[in-house]
């Protein structure tokens, strides 16, 4: 039972505990090439957001990660069964519900803790900022937190080397052998514009990717995995640490 953890925690616990840091991990429920769980990005916001609450929690810091979000953005996997779509308008309308709890309750800081590469929260929290102007409203991706190159041989976009050793390492059941794993590879605009970073379209992923999986798998560990797990979770705690314990006037520096 773990204090900072809202869907293990208590009243009891709640009722003496003035928190100051909420974190809503938000995942996605999709086909990760042929080997990884749907739930891939789910387990990985989860078990990042905890590990880094645990190690913010026992230097002092009152942080209450919420129970998960498992349903992402997936309007360009539209056809590829049981990726779950939820749309940006109906996030900013489950964010305005929690956002609107928080405040009332005064807890004023909010990370969302985000899993999935089509899930944007800019927008909305430029919104429920202008509705809610005692909160401070934020969003990180874990997964850009520390640099892959260090870790792993190939670059990882979804279900590829990162995300595979990442599920190796917290839930080596959930993960086929990785003979049953396609290769990943995958296609990308012929616009150059695209290819340059400057524009951008969505992508329809079953024309892009024949086994749903960007990026390599094949040399994934459970050893890679927990290094890059570790190390993103202690730059994670960092954040929180420093979101609760910087005043308010030194936010800018
Ligand atoms: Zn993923």
């Amino acid at each position: 039972m773990r204090p900072y953890i809202l869907k293990e925690t208590n009243w009891k616990a709640i009722r003496e505990t003035k928190f100051e840091l909420a974190v809503l991990p938000w995942g996605a429920t999709e086909a990760h090439n042929y080997h990884l769980p749907y739930g891939t990005d789910i387990i990985e916001a989860e078990s990042v957001a905890a590990e880094g609450a645990r190690i913010a929690w026992e230097k002092g810091v009152k942080v209450i990660v919420l129970p998960a979000i498992p349903f992402g953005v997936n309007t360009g996997q539209f056809d590829v069964t049981l990726d779950i779509n939820m749309n940006p308008s109906t996030q900013l309308a489950i964010l305005h519900d929690v956002v609107d709890t928080l405040n009332r309750q005064g807890i004023y800081k909010l990370v969302i803790f985000n899993s999935h590469g089509a899930n944007h929260f800019n927008n909305a929290i430029r919104e429920l900022g202008l509705k809610f102007p005692k909160m401070f409203l934020c969003t990180c991706n874990w997964f850009k937190a520390v640099d892959q190159k260090g870790f792993f041989e190939n670059k990882d976009d979804h279900a590829g080397e990162m995300e595979t050793s990442v599920i190796m390492h917290l839930t080596p059941d959930l993960v086929l052998p990785l003979t049953e794993a396609g290769d990943g590879a995958a296609k990308t605009f012929a616009y150059t514009a695209m290819q340059e970073g400057w524009a951008w379209a969505e992508r329809r992923w079953t024309a892009v990717t024949e086994d749903t999986g960007v990026g390599n798998p094949y040399k994934a560990s459970a050893e890679k995995g927990e290094k890059f797990f570790n190390a993103t979770a202690q730059k994670v705690a960092e954040f929180f640490t420093q979101l609760v314990q910087t005043p308010e006037e030194k936010r800018y520096i």
